[in-house]
């Protein structure tokens, strides 16, 4: 299937070109023209999703990892194969809603883990309520303040709190191994520079893994590859760090993960213009499949130790 992604891309160019109205000749093709380039994403985009591979239903024990549609956010809950829960962040102030629903469909009462990858609010805008809905066995985040609310519903809740750095394991699952990969010891980090101070992990069961990269960019990137062995970065799957901006997934990095599947977390018709040409670019040139929460709401990998599945339903 996925020989067939640069066919495709040139047909829909192709009938771009032919659009009434829109021809060479009347240079409707100018890069600069915001509508034009809303289009070649558009025809980036449905080229991405016409070439995603079938994957075949899941059976037996999995590693899943549910990317939840929080619109311009990310939280992501992850239940290993004996049942383990984990939540990485907890979307904008109006996610709660979406993310109870996703933990009420999978009886999930009680989180293990409950990861804060940065406090910026599109990630731990509703972190106050899930702390106060759900027992939570260990809180791990990095030393940054956490909002008001949230302080007070770790409080409340009584779980145990543990900043992450980069080269330690955090305990969960007796089947997959979760390692921290950022923050990086050993660099000093602008307070206010909290996208690259983002929590990184890496998630493996069996031969399967996934790398969620909250909002690290470049310079986290970077860091973690001249620290880490690419044996460390490989994964199956990518969730894109900021939401699929072209200010993360460097060319380099990516290499080293070599992701078969890429998921953005983002809302539909963000004010940002994520995910953003750059990166689906990138997707498109290395054949990556590609799902988004803004077109595909919440998007499901199943990971079973050799091969990934995906559920979108
Ligand atoms: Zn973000």
């Amino acid at each position: 299937m996925r020989q067939l992604l640069r066919p495709l891309a040139l047909v829909l160019a192709l009938l771009l070109l032919l659009t009434p109205g829109c021809s060479p000749l009347h240079s409707c093709l100018h890069a600069d023209e915001p509508e034009v380039l809303d289009a070649e994403k558009q025809a980036l985009r449905d080229a991405l999703s016409m070439a995603r591979p079938d994957t075949p239903p899941y059976t037996g024990p999995s590693l899943d990892v549910i990317v939840i549609d929080v619109g311009q956010g990310d939280s992501i809950l992850l239940i290993s194969p004996e049942g383990k829960t984990m939540l990485v962040d907890a979307g904008p102030q109006d996610a709660f809603r979406r993310i109870r629903k996703v933990l009420d469909a999978h009886d999930v009462t009680a989180l293990d883990v409950v990861v804060a990858t940065h406090p910026h609010e599109d990630h731990i805008g509703s972190m106050a309520d899930v702390l106060n809905a759900c027992p939570v066995g260990m809180y791990v985040t990095i030393p940054q303040d956490p909002p008001d609310d949230v302080g007070a519903a770790l409080s409340k809740n009584g779980c145990s709190i543990s900043f992450a750095e980069g080269g330690t394991t955090i305990p969960w699952s007796e089947s997959c191994t979760v390692t921290v990969l950022n923050p990086v010891p050993g660099y000093d980090t602008e307070p206010e520079d909290l996208n690259d101070q983002s929590v990184v992990l890496h998630v493996r069961y069996g031969e399967t893994a996934v790398l969620l990269t909250g909002d690290a960019e470049a310079l986290a990137e970077k860091r973690m590859l001249d620290t880490f062995p690419r044996s460390m970065l490989r994964a199956n799957v990518l969730k894109l760090g900021h939401h699929g901006s072209s200010s993360s997934t460097g060319f380099s990095f990516f290499l080293a993960v070599d992701p078969d599947f890429a998921v953005a977390s983002c809302g539909a018709g963000n004010d940002y213009g994520h995910p953003h040409m750059e990166t689906l670019s990138l997707l498109y040139d290395t054949r990556t499949a590609f799902y988004s929460t803004d077109t595909d709401g919440t998007v499901t990998f199943h990971l079973d130790g050799e091969t990934v599945s995906v559920d979108l339903s």
